[in-house]
């Protein structure tokens, strides 16, 4: 399996180590094809070069973006001439073979790097280099492939013992692969992020020319003028990408797309299992279940409706169906709510879960999985929609929102370090275990609604929400008529402290047990009198969870 080597073809951009290796070539005696500057360096070394258009009977042309990619070039590195029918070939074709390629590729990186303009950074994108390593690294059988000049000792050597073996082709093929495939992720890394780069518009042809493919995608869902719409902060720079375009945003007469965050693994990577195709509506909705139902660790499921919750649980400890368990009891939270929903569970998706869903109208169910009975009785619904999340599923650790004119960034709110030991006892005797465990459920699922949210819950369930009231007094109304008998022996979270005790005396005349809510009000004394005088347990977290 040793191949002589009487013929390469040499093509570099960086010419580091290459009049060595031609002097040791031409002392072998092997024939040396070379491109333009590559074919002119080995003369200036004083050595014989065959030059491609020579080969090819084709001028290097179109600024260099065509010069080895011609057949006679291809099929001399291509045949593979352990087979008598590609040896008899290239003779018919007058073609020559090579057992020796090397190749290294336009400088992308470098050209980045510089600082160069989007153009020029283009012009560096290297095809033919790429199409000759590919090929020999593919006929490595017959061919040895050199991307480094690291390299070129050890082929050196292999020309001085009589030819390359099998074992170093086969590692140089091997690494050739690696090389492209690192330029190319070079490629696409800098597409992904100069798109966006240059839609800030520092380079206003380009930016028009990326609103131009916006609107051709666009323009068949909606003839608005996108240039106005989409009007972004001049120093905007997302790495993101575009994933779909939606029908519309969140009404029918607002044009909308999807855009997928470079490396994110959350509800905008779901895959959509079945059903029609996800609004901009479902997509806030399924996010907002999906960041309910994984703030438990244990088996949990929330359905929400208009970015709220209408009912959010986890399952009973002693449920044989855990997920089914958790999802039973979030729908009975408030099951006409709970119509048109979009669910999110914390757990593969079972078959008894997916009959109690099959029984309602359900817009969107997300969860990490389904188990196939239950796949196939959900999808035989037409109208629901089935989310899997990716199985590396998270969050962004950033939140993005737009304002008039700019845009908010801020770490994301989250219960990674959740932890209820820190939690202050202000008001009645400590809560035994059962209700303590209600109290950590209640703060938990309270920061899934949005301000001022109330959430009255019992077993690990909630059984009354008052969200995104202007006043915590009428949340707290809210939760207490949601929840109506179910209220007295439930406990309360409130997201953030009562700045008075009105909105608490509400939840103390309907019977709650115990209470948690952040505390820090400059009325805090007073609210703490109403929680004592009516003999109820009050704890303080210290931390406050608005969602807005
Ligand atoms: P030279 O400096 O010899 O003129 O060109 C060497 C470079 O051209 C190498 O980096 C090689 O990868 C690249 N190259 C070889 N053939 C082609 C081709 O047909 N098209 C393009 N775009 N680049 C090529």
């Amino acid at each position: 399996d040793v191949v002589p080597i009487t013929r390469a073809l040499i093509s570099v951009s960086d010419k580091t180590g290459l009049t060595e290796l031609a002097n040791a070539l031409a002392a072998a005696g092997v024939e040396i094809v070379s491109t333009g500057s590559t074919a002119a360096t080995i003369r200036a070394a004083g050595h014989e070069v065959t030059d491609v258009s020579t080969v090819t009977g084709f001028p290097e042309s179109l600024d260099g973006r065509v010069k080895t990619l011609h057949p006679a070039v291809h099929a001399g590195i291509l045949a593979d001439l352990r087979l008598e029918a590609h040896e008899d070939q290239l003779r018919d074709l007058g073609i020559a073979a090579f057992e020796l390629v090397v190749v290294n590729l336009y400088p992308f990186v470098e050209t980045v790097e510089s600082g160069a303009a989007p153009a020029d950074v283009i012009e560096q994108i290297d095809i033919g280099g790429p199409a000759l390593v590919r090929a020999s690294a593919k006929n490595h059988a017959n061919v040895a492939i050199v991307v480094d000049p690291e390299d070129y000792d050890e082929i050196i050597d292999s020309i001085q013992a009589g030819g390359t073996t099998l074992r170093t082709r086969q590692k140089l093929a091997s690494l050739a692969f690696e090389h492209t495939a690192h330029y190319d992720l070079s490629v696409s890394a800098w597409f992904t992020e100069n798109v966006y780069d240059q839609w800030a518009g520092d380079d206003a042809e380009l930016g028009a020319e990326i609103l131009d493919q916006f609107d051709a995608i666009l323009g068949s869902a909606a003839d608005s003028d996108l240039e106005a719409e989409m009007a972004f902060p001049d120093t905007l720079v997302i790495e993101t990408h575009r994933g779909s375009v939606l029908r519309y945003g969140e009404n029918s007469h607002q044009a909308a797309a999807l855009y997928l965050g470079e490396g994110g693994a959350g509800i905008a990577q779901a895959s959509v299992l079945h059903g029609k195709e996800m609004s901009y509506n479902n997509y806030v909705d399924a996010d907002a279940a999906v960041r309910a139902a994984f703030d438990f660790d244990e088996p949990a499921v929330a359905i929400i409706k208009h970015a709220n919750p209408c009912g959010i649980a986890v399952a009973t400890p002693t449920a044989t169906d855990a997920i089914a368990s958790a999802h039973r009891r979030a729908h009975d939270c408030d099951p006409v709510s709970a119509f048109g929903g979009v669910i999110a569970a914390n757990r593969i998706v079972t078959l008894a879960m997916a009959e109690a869903v099959s029984q309602i109208f359900t817009e969107v169910l997300v969860a990490p999985g389904f188990e196939a009975d239950a796949f196939e009785l959900l999808s035989a619904k037409k109208n629901i929609r089935l989310l899997e999340l990716p199985e590396d599923y998270r969050r962004s650790s950033m939140e993005l929102r737009q304002i008039s004119g700019g845009l908010l960034v801020q770490e994301t709110d989250a219960f990674d370090e959740f932890d209820s030991s820190t939690w202050q006892c202000v008001a009645g005797d400590e809560a035994d275990e059962a209700t303590r465990a209600d109290l950590e459920f209640a703060w938990k699922a309270c920061r899934a609604v949005k301000s001022n949210a109330i959430l009255l819950a019992h077993d690990g369930a909630s059984v009354g929400v008052g969200m995104g009231q202007v006043n915590r007094v009428d949340s707290c109304h809210l939760a207490v008529n949601r929840a109506g008998e179910r209220a007295a022996g439930s406990v309360a979270a409130s997201d953030a402290f009562f700045p008075f005790a009105d909105g608490l005396q509400v939840l103390l005349d309907a019977g709650i047990t115990a209470v948690v809510q952040p505390g820090g009000s400059v009325r805090d004394e007073e609210v703490i009198a109403a929680a004592t005088a009516a003999g109820v347990t009050m704890y303080f977290t210290g931390e406050r969870h608005f969602f807005h």
